[in-house]
């Protein structure tokens, strides 16, 4: 038989499916993957189940139904002052996965050089390369993962097409600051090179921090374009629903990658989108208010038992160094000995890199009720207690 598909038979299955099937295996609480316990506003669900039931399931158009779309270029108005023509600026995907890569088609050609950001989110590196572009990787470092601007500066070059962006960045939970941002928007302009943006945290920040999307910098919204998650802004991961929005001239790119790839994505799930996406302010304050206390909380519960945390003021999720507590058997040791042994999941960091990267850290997903994360660390807590850790590496 002839090879099939030669970069996807040397991947594996995605590190978040990997430790949620250990994690019910093992009866663990799941703090690897990114989603919330609990259901989304409920309003916000029967919107959805009325939509079901009033005649209207059959293709909706293309680009997706017209008032998601005017919700959306409405919501960047709103929350960011950023104009975006509701008819032909926006396209509505079946989540935020699928406009990365719908993005990602609609701008590049093989040989084209695309600069990403490490630690990165785990669909952008096998897209860039299936789509023959080549990565040009640059690295964060903790704790506090700033932006190293020489190195940035020698990843782009005359065949820089464009930079993928992921801010509030998962999984560091760090909110790129308008510095870094304008250090970046100098270089894109330099180089006339795109921004696709990963903003699907976009609601999701604390501790004081303000999401600036790239698009608001000068000269940028004409080369950026910016994707959002319902799953995200409503706790609601599994409906699937992301929404890119951008200059006029590459939406209609984006539409034709979306084409190929799903072509739509179900009309009473847009519909009830659309409503949540006009909710009043304090739906989007409460959301991050009530984010921020659990991460303290978990934050807090790590350190009380001997961890040291890195700081994260967006996103889902904090980041624990394992050698803290003299655990050196790296990440993925230690992600697989706190599910199997002490019944709670966590992400092994490394699966954030490309090549060789930092391999003592986990990534715990604070989106659990309050409860829940006790619970959490009540078990980490006799867990670290009954073993001398040095022994487990
Ligand atoms: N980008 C990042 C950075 C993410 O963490 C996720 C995970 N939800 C996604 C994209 C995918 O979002 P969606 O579930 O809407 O496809
Ligand atoms: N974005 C989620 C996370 O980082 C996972 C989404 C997925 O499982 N594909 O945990």
């Amino acid at each position: 038989m002839k090879q099939a598909n030669a970069l996807l038979a040397a991947s594996g299955t995605t590190i978040f499916t990997v430790m949620s099937a250990l994690a019910v295996k093992h009866n663990a609480i799941n703090l690897g993957q990114g989603f919330p316990d609990t259901e989304g506003p409920e309003d916000i669900v029967r919107a959805a189940a009325d939509a079901l039931l009033d005649g209207r399931n059959q293709y909706p158009p293309l680009t997706g139904v017209p008032e998601l779309r005017e919700a959306v270029a409405a919501a960047n108005a709103r929350f960011y002052g950023l104009e975006v023509d509701p008819v032909a600026g926006v396209v509505v995907t079946s989540g935020a996965t699928e406009a990365i890569t719908a993005c990602l088609m609609a701008l590049l050609n093989p040989g084209d050089e695309v600069v990403l950001i490490e630690p990165l989110y785990d669909t952008y590196l096998p897209v860039v390369k299936m789509l023959g572009a080549v990565p040009k990787l640059v690295r964060l470092q903790p704790p506090h993962w700033a932006l190293p601007h020489a190195a940035l500066q020698a990843a782009f070059g005359p065949k820089t097409k464009l930079l993928l962006l992921n801010s509030p960045m998962n999984p560091t939970g760090k909110v790129f600051t308008r510095d870094e941002l304008a250090f970046i928007a100098g270089l894109l302009r330099q180089h006339d090179a795109y921004a696709v943006c990963d903003e699907v945290y976009e609601h999701l920040v604390f501790s004081g921090a303000k999401h600036i999307p790239l698009a608001t910098l000068p000269g940028m919204a004409e080369r950026s374009l910016r994707i959002g998650s319902a799953g995200k802004t409503f706790s609601l991961t599994g409906w699937k629903v992301g929404y890119v929005s951008g200059p006029v001239p590459l939406m209609g790119l984006v539409a034709k990658a979306h084409q190929n790839l799903t072509f739509t994505t179900p009309p009473n799930l847009q519909r009830a989108v659309a409503y949540g996406l006009a909710k009043p302010d304090f739906y989007f304050e409460g959301l991050a208010a009530g984010l921020e206390e659990r991460r303290n909380l978990l934050d807090a519960g790590l350190k009380r038992l001997g961890f040291s945390t890195l700081p994260a003021s967006g996103s889902y999720f904090v980041t624990a160094d394992v050698s803290s507590l003299g655990f050196e058997g790296g990440d993925v040791a230690f992600c697989e000995a706190i599910t199997t042994q002490a019944g709670v999941a966590a992400i092994p960091v490394s699966a954030f890199y490309a090549g060789d990267g930092p391999r003592h850290y986990a990534r715990f997903a604070f989106c659990k009720q309050s409860h829940v994360l006790e619970e959490a660390l009540r078990r980490l807590e006799g867990w670290v207690a009954a073993r001398p850790l040095t022994a487990l590496a």
